[in-house]
């Protein structure tokens, strides 16, 4: 079994159509941060102060501690995002520098993006070992509109659900095989074309 394949990210619909918005908006990268619960939900996209140039996206040192110091919970940013714009998306260099410089004593999910919406994404583990967990797989997760109510109440309005007509197991009378009684033999239901015998369950 490989690890990447029991471990699941997921990230909710609005934090994605931010880093989308985002990506499409950047001319080349750019990075934000993004909060984790234990079970590795991220969302909350949020940007911070930074320079970008067309093909490198630096983490400012300063504008991360000023981002930090003003968030409400900062232990909760576990996840650094950014967009290689028009590039594939991989682990670069300066990726694997920005990762290692955003160590903590837990945990940080690393997803790389680009303009044609393709992404990767990772864990890395700083302790109790330290492990990264590449190519694990990124779930987008609907928000929860709350229809069951709505849904339920519609449904007993329009949907009437007739019980199973009994299975007679004759088989059709070789005189006229009609498209109906055809449909009813497929069925199991009578060998016959007569309309009205549906009219007790409609
Ligand atoms: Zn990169």
């Amino acid at each position: 079994m490989k690890i990447n394949q029991s471990l699941r990210v997921a990230i909710d619909a609005e934090a994605m159509e931010r880093i989308w918005q985002w990506t499409a908006l950047a001319t080349g990268e750019f990075s934000c941060l993004a909060q984790v619960t234990p079970e590795l939900r991220v969302h909350g996209a949020e940007l911070f102060d930074q320079v970008n140039t067309a093909a490198s996206t630096e983490l400012d040192q300063a504008a991360l501690a000023k981002f930090l110091c003003r968030h409400d919970k900062p232990e909760a940013v576990r996840a650094w995002i950014h967009s290689h714009g028009d590039l594939g998306v991989f682990w670069s260099e300066q990726d694997e520098a920005c990762i290692a410089g955003l160590a903590n004593e837990s945990f940080l999910v690393s997803i790389v993006v680009n303009k044609r919406h393709q992404a990767k994404c990772r864990l890395d583990v700083f302790a109790p070992v330290r492990l990264t967990v590449d190519e694990v797989e990124l779930e987008v997760r609907a928000p929860s509109l709350d229809l069951r109510t709505e849904c339920e109440r519609l449904f007993k309005q329009h949907v009437r659900e007739a019980p199973l007509r009994p299975r007679l197991g004759t088989l059709l009378p070789a005189n006229q095989p009609t498209p109906q009684r055809l449909m009813n033999v497929y069925h199991g239901w009578p060998a016959t074309d007569d309309e009205e015998d549906f009219g007790h369950w409609r």
